[in-house]
């Protein structure tokens, strides 16, 4: 009998270093699923159709809505971003640990349906330095850092009421090591052992 997988959700302002402490966290920790999102956003410079994103029209995208196909879906910044269903809660089954990298309505959205979920949420080591970031990365036009930042405002002022965790993405390994110790923790919660714990008190009383 093995545990459950633990689900960990990751989420935080637009810009603050997600994508990038993901990634690290995936070289030093490879016994994880990244569950790849679908969007009708435009694909950035390097980004690859089915590693990064499924990239979606938002055809497609409302096709998959109605077909039940997401797991949770959320609009933010003008388009559509959804976690597909199919992968995760048999991953999660057979004792896979699966990483999200969503927004708050989204990790909301998933806490409702696995209450289970850990949830971390990213902050920057100060606002300007998360301004230096997201114009940094050169990825959005002014209209889109106008959004994103202030979606990043309203995302702030909710977090503290609904995530169990807070890094400070300062020095990118150290934000990934810690990720990597909360799954390593969670991994013996008693949530994820239940299965074991169960068979092991079905012994005990064949036992007894
Ligand atoms: P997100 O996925 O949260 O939108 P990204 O991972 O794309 O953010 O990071 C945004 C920008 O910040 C990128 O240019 C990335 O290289 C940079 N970055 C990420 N983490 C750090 C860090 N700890 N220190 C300095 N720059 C960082
Ligand atoms: P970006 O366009 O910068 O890649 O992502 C924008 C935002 O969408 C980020 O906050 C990211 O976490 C979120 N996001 C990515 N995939 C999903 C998803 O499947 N569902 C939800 N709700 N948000 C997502």
């Amino acid at each position: 009998m093995s545990r459950r997988g633990v689900l960990t959700v990751i989420s935080g302002p637009s810009g603050v270093g997600k994508g990038t402490i993901i990634k690290r966290l995936f070289e030093i920790e490879d016994n994880l699923y990244f569950s790849v999102s679908a969007t009708t956003r435009k694909p950035r410079d390097g980004e690859i159709d089915g590693v990064h994103y499924n990239f979606k029209s938002r055809e497609e995208f409302e096709h998959d809505i109605e077909t039940g196909e997401m797991l949770e879906h959320a609009t933010f910044s003008g388009n559509y971003y959804g976690t597909p269903r199919s992968a995760i809660e048999q991953r999660l089954s057979v004792g896979k640990d699966v990483v999200l990298d969503i927004e708050i309505q989204g990790a909301k959205n998933v806490k409702k349906m696995l209450p289970e979920a850990v949830l971390i949420y990213i902050l920057p080591p100060s606002i300007d330095e998360l301004k230096r970031r997201l114009i940094g990365r050169n990825t959005e036009d002014a209209e889109s850092l106008e959004r994103r930042f202030k979606t990043a405002y309203q995302e702030l002022h909710e977090a503290p009421e609904m995530y169990d965790y807070f890094i400070v993405n300062d020095v990118v390994d150290n934000a990934a090591t810690k990720i990597k110790d909360i799954i390593e923790g969670e991994r013996c919660s008693k949530n994820a052992m239940q299965d074991v714990l169960k068979q092991i008190l079905e012994e005990a009383e064949n036992l007894a």
